[in-house]
């Protein structure tokens, strides 16, 4: 009897060690808390006051909480609390080994880019994906399949329609980036060699990521005249495909069509009727940024670089090429000089020119500023190894029309900058502050919380990224937290490499990144895989 009571009063000392093992770490449950924010949560609904706690890399609880309970408190009073935004068209593929802090993007308060737009992407997707766990990203990344990069892998610079045996080997280089992680095909139909492609060769390649879950792309053929047609063909391309089609930066880059929306939402809602996905994206400017290689006709680089030397060595292609070069960047229909609207972002071998116009460009030159004259400099500077440029040719009122859509999400479009390095366009460091400030705050085209929905919620939604773009309990921990009043892009044309003011937190995957509008060099962001990576792979 005496010899239970000592069992049973040393089992009650165990249990309570253990209950009080317990309550010390019931003592803090939190990793932090983010306290008396405005939380807009993502999905459109106007905000309300809470406090959000986090644990390891999840949202874990919402409400009243008690501070004391978190190892880290965050004061938000007064601060906008939102899902960390989504961009879902950038290029981010090509600097993100270099610069794995991605500043340019975190201090936008973005959490999560896709990148392998416009048709390109690092081949093969395995080696970056792996090379990018080995040093680490401060944000997330996911990655797009190009079709350019596919094709010139398989074909080079040819012109015709692919062989059976050159399509079956596009498809199984398709596959194998499918099953390395990417989220689907992105198509870049103005550049080389995608524009040599067929609607039927898009179709049938597009098939190699449907059953994955892939989705479909498109820097599509034509922004201008020929809109409506561009945007049925990538329709169809998801629709034969029972795939979702995000159209790429989506604009009425020629001043014949500006006004005219209905060449974009007629064919846009038709199709949702029908039951496609289609979806568009946008960059918050009027100026579009591209090489200058997409100013000539496609014939002129068929069979690679020599070749396009040796035809602007035949006085009548070179004409043939100038005129082209004419009709489709220099000439009007409103009475522009268009000749202002064109600036050089970035020139290897030229880098006088850099933040200049054209106009500009032939007075340094000495020349006189005529169209033929610029006709000619466009292909001078492409002879001596191209220049990406940033080309003014969208209408305010489009831009503000075609943001309001529901199916339209916020991009930058842009890629990883190192900071001071030529005059790039300032989507590049502005996008995201500017929707809110310009859009939002100044202008009143968009309610701040629809505007967030677009640039959280809905790109999430779209590439199926489980456990973001929403504020809930037991979603990734991606916050991004401003200063409603404040949150303004400082970015312009002229001088580009300037962050935003007025961002206070972003946090990726529960760690800080960002803290009072600096980046704290920390690198918790993860590669978002697609449902397609195999598990031998990961
Ligand atoms: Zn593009």
């Amino acid at each position: 009897m005496k010899k239970l009571g000592i069992t049973v009063f040393f089992l009650a000392l165990v249990g309570l060690a253990i209950f009080g093992l317990q309550c010390s770490s019931r003592e803090m449950p939190y990793d932090l808390i983010i306290k008396g924010g405005h939380v807009i949560n993502g999905a459109g609904n106007p905000w309300f006051k809470a406090d959000i706690a986090i644990k390891g890399d999840k949202i874990v609880a919402i409400g009243r909480l008690d501070e004391s309970l978190a190892k880290k408190v965050i004061n938000a009073e007064g601060l906008m609390v939102t899902p960390g935004f989504i961009d879902v068209h950038t290029h981010c593929d090509r600097g993100i080994s270099r610069i794995p802090t991605a500043d340019n993007y975190l201090l936008q308060g973005v959490t999560t880019v896709v990148g392998g737009n416009c048709g390109g992407h690092p081949f093969p997707l395995a080696e970056l994906f792996k090379k990018l766990e080995e040093t680490g990203i401060s944000l997330n990344f996911a990655c797009l399949i190009g079709h350019n990069t596919i094709r010139r892998q398989v074909m080079g610079y040819k012109m015709e329609a692919p062989t059976p045996e050159e399509m079956a080997e596009m498809k199984r280089l398709i596959d194998q980036e499918m099953k390395a992680g990417a989220v689907g095909f992105s198509t870049g139909l103005a550049y080389l060699p995608g524009i040599y492609s067929t609607t039927e060769e898009l179709v049938e390649l597009a098939s190699a990521v449907a059953p994955y879950g892939g989705i479909y792309a498109s820097h599509i053929r034509d922004q201008g005249d020929k809109i409506t047609e561009a945007i049925e063909e990538a329709i169809t391309v998801g629709e034969r495909n029972g795939i979702p089609v995000l159209i790429s930066h989506i604009k009425l880059a020629k001043d014949s069509v500006w006004g005219e929306l209905e060449r974009i939402t007629r064919p846009v809602e038709a199709a949702r009727r029908r039951g496609v996905e289609v979806f568009l994206d946008q960059y918050p400017y009027t100026a579009t940024s591209s090489g200058f290689t997409s100013s000539f006709p496609s014939w002129a680089f068929e069979g690679g670089r020599d070749k396009f030397k040796e035809r602007l060595a035949d006085p009548t292609q070179y004409q043939k090429i100038k005129d082209f070069i004419i009709a489709r960047r220099l000439t009007s229909a409103r009475g522009r000089d268009k000749l202002e609207t064109i600036y050089i972002a970035y020139c290897k071998k030229f880098p006088q020119y850099e933040g200049k116009n054209l106009k500009q460009i032939l007075q340094l030159k000495g020349q006189k500023p005529t169209i033929e004259a610029a006709a000619d400099l466009i292909i001078d500077i492409e002879k001596n190894g191209g220049a990406q440029g940033v080309f003014f040719q969208m209408d305010e009122k489009d831009v503000e029309a075609l943001m309001r859509l529901p199916y339209l999400m916020h991009a930058s479009d842009g890629g990883i900058q190192q900071r001071g390095r030529g005059v790039p366009h300032p989507r590049n460091y502005g996008t995201f502050p500017r929707v809110i400030a310009r859009y939002v705050r100044e202008k009143h085209i968009l309610r701040l919380e629809e505007a967030i929905r677009k640039m959280t919620s809905l790109p999430a939604q779209m590439y199926r990224l489980t456990g973001r773009g929403l504020i809930a309990v037991g979603m990734y921990a991606d916050l991004t937290i401003f200063d409603p009043e404040k949150f303004e892009d400082k970015a312009t044309f002229a001088q580009p490499h300037q962050y935003s003011q007025g961002l206070e937190y972003v946090i990726v995957n529960g760690t800080v990144v960002v803290e009072h509008n600096r980046h704290t060099g920390k690198k918790p962001g993860r590669i978002l895989y697609g449902p397609g990576k195999t598990k031998e792979e990961s």
